[in-house]
């Protein structure tokens, strides 16, 4: 086994509250198995630019409760073509950059197994999505900020939806997964959770609410996962006003504030946990694996398995939702 020397350490992708937390993660524990540490800057992007500077146990310093992250992120078009990783490789190769740890979802994760199976680096991932919908990590970081931003927010319009029987539909982040609208639904007791991974019907939802009606509900909240197929919480709204009219009806996008704010005390923990983890998986030689935290035990997953496997929704807490909201 090579001895590794150089680390770089980036985020990529969508940036997460709890990113910095585990860049710093990164840079103390490598500086303390004395290993030369280098940020990169922008993702894959600023890879490709050569745009990486030395850290050292002060760059990290006062950034573990800030949201976003310092480093930045970038989505880059570059990176899918072969001429960029190899430039980005070549960028790596200037500074002797033998490891990477990569902090980011899905895509950063498949990035990273392409430019492995081209060139000579080992990499290990650390899951920072607000998702949550990777496999190999019951938790990602991100994701317990983000749904405490939205249960805030949720409770805040419940307070007024209550004071005019009006019909909220929230629509939160999740482009391809439920998980904030559900977590975030379950924690506010919301009337309704709607999520890509299940069919909804919009009759049988109508059903519902005017049964809620005759019960005297006074109000309703709907959550609404933008990847939801029946449409955005104004497409869905409109469907049901069409022929549900005793409420008045309210749409709120909860938008990019899910994804800002000081991470919490969970995302710090799990952040620095996982990118201590993926130093020490590196110094002990593995590579191509997401360090991710399953029954509160570190676990190693492929690449391509966390990629491409998603974590699934359990039945049994949909089934609870849809019980505790009657
Ligand atoms: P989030 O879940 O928050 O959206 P993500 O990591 O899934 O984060 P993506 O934009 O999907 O975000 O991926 C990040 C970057 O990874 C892409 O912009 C691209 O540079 C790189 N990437 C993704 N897939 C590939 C691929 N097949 N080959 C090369 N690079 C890729």
């Amino acid at each position: 086994m090579k001895k590794i020397k150089n680390i770089g350490v980036l985020t990529s992708g969508g940036d997460a509250p709890g990113m910095n937390a585990a860049i710093r993660a990164v840079v103390r524990t490598a500086l303390y198995y004395r290993l030369n540490v280098f940020g990169i800057y922008r993702g894959y992007e600023g890879m490709i630019d050569g745009d990486m500077v030395p850290m050292d146990y002060r760059s990290v310093a006062r950034i573990i409760h800030r949201g976003g992250t310092i480093l930045q992120s970038a989505r880059s078009e570059r990176f899918y073509t072969d001429e960029g990783k190899a430039e980005a490789y070549r960028q790596l190769q200037k500074h002797n950059i033998d490891s990477l740890v990569v902090i980011g979802g899905d895509g950063t994760f498949r990035g990273a197994e392409r430019f492995a199976g081209l060139y000579d680096i080992n990499i290990a991932g650390v899951p920072g999505t607000i998702d949550n919908d990777l496999y190999g990590s019951d938790f990602t970081i991100g994701y317990d900020t983000a749904i405490n931003t939205v249960v805030e927010a949720v409770d805040k319009i419940r307070d007024t939806a209550g004071s005019h029987n009006s019909l909220f539909f929230i629509e939160v982040m999740g482009r391809d997964a439920g998980f904030i609208a559900l977590r975030s639904g379950i924690a506010t007791g919301a009337e309704e959770i709607l999520i890509p991974e299940t069919q909804t019907n919009i009759d049988s939802l109508i059903d519902k609410l005017r049964y809620n009606r005759r019960e005297s509900k006074t109000s309703g909240i709907i959550i609404v996962a933008e990847g939801e197929k029946e449409g955005g919480a104004y497409e869905v709204a409109r469907k049901v006003t069409e022929q549900f009219s005793e409420y008045s009806t309210r749409v709120t996008i909860l938008g990019h504030i899910q994804r800002g704010g000081s991470p919490t005390c969970m995302d710090r923990v799990l952040a620095s946990t996982l990118g201590y983890e993926a130093v020490k998986a590196l110094l002990a030689g593995k590579k191509g694996i997401m360090v991710g935290q399953v029954n509160k035990k570190i676990v190693y997953t492929p690449f391509a398995k966390a990629a491409k496997e998603h974590q699934q929704i359990d039945p049994n807490i949909l089934e609870m939702a849809t019980i505790l909201s009657l």
